[in-house]
């Protein structure tokens, strides 16, 4: 067996010293547990925040413990009545190619709903952080203007898709050519934003005439500043995550305050384990839209298990369209 460790805490990006590969023995089954086998690993950019030794919404990793997060895998062992052998589960669980686990911790995944992997993507928790944020806390109408930063991610993608569900105008704003046609020709967003190579204020300002209702930010930092004077009266702007910031020292902005009280918008940051208790109403509608057609996803796979640090750190690179995954094992 293998594990990835966290190896010192990182001081801006995290480098290949921050992490550790350890051999380890495949771990003895306790009464009740499973062994799992992973498959599909998920990298996500909020586990950057739990490498800092800081107070936050989870823990922070333990120096010289396996780093944890989603991961999809089969069961290839069961003293529990809960799993078969064979069984596809999610959990969260420690980067390593085998793992001991408790049945209360892990969800059955089932693979005719979709891929397998999509309990890590549009099915899972980056669906379930669009769905909520967006319908909760954005209340979208039909005809409004939607601005979605981070558009060709996991997040973002599913955002996009679901304001033109919901009969709004969207707006994706994105970091390269490719991602773009994605956005606009495949997700269906109706203007679209390279914050990379455009004038992000002006450009925006030309892609929403009738201002902005709702802004889903996913990135924080000079993006958002551009989309703040473009707020209209009651904006909804829910707060996801702020990636320019997560290898900064200081938080990268945007400073608000005269935009929020002049448009008299509505702010709100949103955890998505908050909602866990409304978890079946999100994942019943994004699988209904899925089953539809009305939703579509993107993976970025990478293979192999000694690619998953630099599957995290692509994320900050922008090397993602759609859901960045690592696959450590076949189904
Ligand atoms: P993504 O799949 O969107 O991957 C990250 C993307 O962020 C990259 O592909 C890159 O795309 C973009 N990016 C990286 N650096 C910057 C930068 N400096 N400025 C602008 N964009 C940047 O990740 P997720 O969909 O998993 O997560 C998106 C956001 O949602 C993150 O901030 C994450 O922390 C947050 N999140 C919050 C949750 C919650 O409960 N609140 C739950 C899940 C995620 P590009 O090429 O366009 O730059």
């Amino acid at each position: 067996n293998e594990e990835i460790q966290l190896a010192e805490r990182p001081e801006g990006m995290p480098t290949k010293d921050t992490f550790r590969y350890v051999e380890t023995e495949i771990p003895e089954l306790k009464e009740g547990q499973v062994l799992i086998k992973s498959i599909y690993i998920s990298v996500d950019p909020y586990m950057r925040g739990r490498m800092n030794d800081t107070k936050s919404y989870v823990p922070p990793y333990e120096l010289d413990a396996p780093i944890a997060g989603g991961v999809v895998g089969q069961v290839s062992e069961s003293k529990s009545d809960k799993f078969q052998k064979g069984d596809f589960v999610l959990g969260n669980l420690p980067w390593a190619r085998y793992n001991a686990a408790n049945p209360d911790n892990l969800q059955k995944v089932d693979p005719d709903l979709g891929p397998i992997s999509t309990a890590l993507g549009v099915l899972g928790m980056p669906g379930l952080t669009a769905y909520f944020g967006l319908i909760d806390i954005g209340e979208p109408k039909a005809g409004e203007t939607v601005v979605v930063s981070g558009a060709a991610g996991a997040v973002g993608s599913t955002v996009v898709q679901i304001a033109k569900i919901l009969d709004a105008r969207v707006v994706g704003i994105a970091g390269s050519p490719k991602k773009l046609d994605y956005v606009k020709n495949t997700l269906g967003a109706d203007e679209v934003v390279n914050y990379k190579e455009d004038d992000v204020a002006k450009a925006l300002e030309k892609a929403c005439p009738d201002g902005v209702d709702i802004y889903f930010d996913n990135v924080g930092g000079p993006v958002s500043d551009a989309v703040y004077p473009l707020l209209n009266a009651h904006a909804r702007i829910p707060l996801c995550g702020s990636i320019s910031s997560y290898n900064k020292k200081e938080d990268q902005g945007p400073r608000v305050h005269g935009f929020l009280v002049k448009s008299k918008a509505k702010m709100q940051g949103f955890i998505v384990g908050d909602y866990s208790d409304r978890f079946a109403e999100g994942k019943k509608q994004l699988s209904e839209w899925f089953k539809q057609d009305k939703l579509t996803f993107e993976e970025n796979v990478v293979e192999g298990f000694e690619h998953v640090p630099d599957a995290f750190l692509g994320l900050f690179k922008g090397e993602n369209l759609g859901k960045q995954l690592v696959k450590v094992a076949d189904e």
